[in-house]
């Protein structure tokens, strides 16, 4: 049986780098959820769509086509067949994401798009988001919920940042703890443990040792 693993938990917890190596050590199939939201969020953008507007979001969420690779030593995702890993990552789209993703049409379409890519890869996949283990793959063989502490999750994203941005450690900080407010609060799927996920908190481990750790979750 193909083994499939769930990573959910907050911003900043090093969701993706844990997700991408232990799938390329595994040899396993990754999907970045996350990487969905936002594709989706830039296309609204581009389009002139209103994201504080949930009708006009689940109008045209339909519309996008998103395709992600799922290789995790090179993962690609294109909107409409464009190349948009460098877009979704930026601050405008971050801000906004939220509110995308709270709208259940966008939810639907995304999940419907998650769902088969795990059950069409052969050896097994990775999947990190925010809801994998308790709506998306609620049968997942490992289910995992990271954490790690508000100061060191803030330290991290700021690390990834470049420029101006990368200054400010309490502006990274109030936008992390806003993001994961509206995130956890949303009636469709919010941010979750899922009973029978194990919680892994990051904040003293090394990205190593969390790796390790998993991997050796995975071949118990
Ligand atoms: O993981 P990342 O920080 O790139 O996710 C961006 C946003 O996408 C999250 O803040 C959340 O709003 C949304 N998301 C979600 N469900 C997922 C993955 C991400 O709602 N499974």
């Amino acid at each position: 049986n193909p083994v499939i693993v769930a990573i959910d938990g907050p911003s900043g917890t090093g969701k993706s780098s844990t997700s991408k190596a232990v799938a390329a050590k595994l040899g396993l199939s990754y999907l970045d959820t996350g990487a969905q939201y936002r594709a989706m969020t830039w296309w609204m953008l581009s389009n002139g769509i209103d994201v504080n507007d949930a009708t006009e979001v689940a109008t045209a969420a339909g519309k996008p086509a998103i395709v992600s690779g799922t290789d995790p030593s090179a993962p690609t995702i294109t909107v409409d067949g464009a190349d948009a890993a460098g877009p979704i990552r930026s601050q405008e789209v971050t801000a906004a994401v939220s509110a995308v993703s709270a709208v259940p049409e966008v939810r639907s379409r995304l999940v419907e798009l998650q769902r088969s890519a795990a059950a069409s890869a052969s050896v097994g996949i990775v999947v990190e988001g925010r809801d994998i283990g308790t709506t998306v793959l609620p049968d997942a063989t490992l289910k995992i919920f990271l954490t790690a502490s508000a100061e060191a999750r803030a330290a991290r994203r700021n690390g990834e940042l470049t420029g101006p941005a990368a200054a400010d450690l309490a502006a990274t900080q109030a936008a992390l703890a806003k993001r994961d407010a509206a995130d956890s609060g949303r009636k469709t799927s919010p941010l979750a443990k899922a009973d029978d996920a194990i919680e892994v908190d990051t904040t003293e481990l090394t990205l190593d040792q969390v790796i390790e750790c998993i991997v050796t979750l995975i071949e118990e």
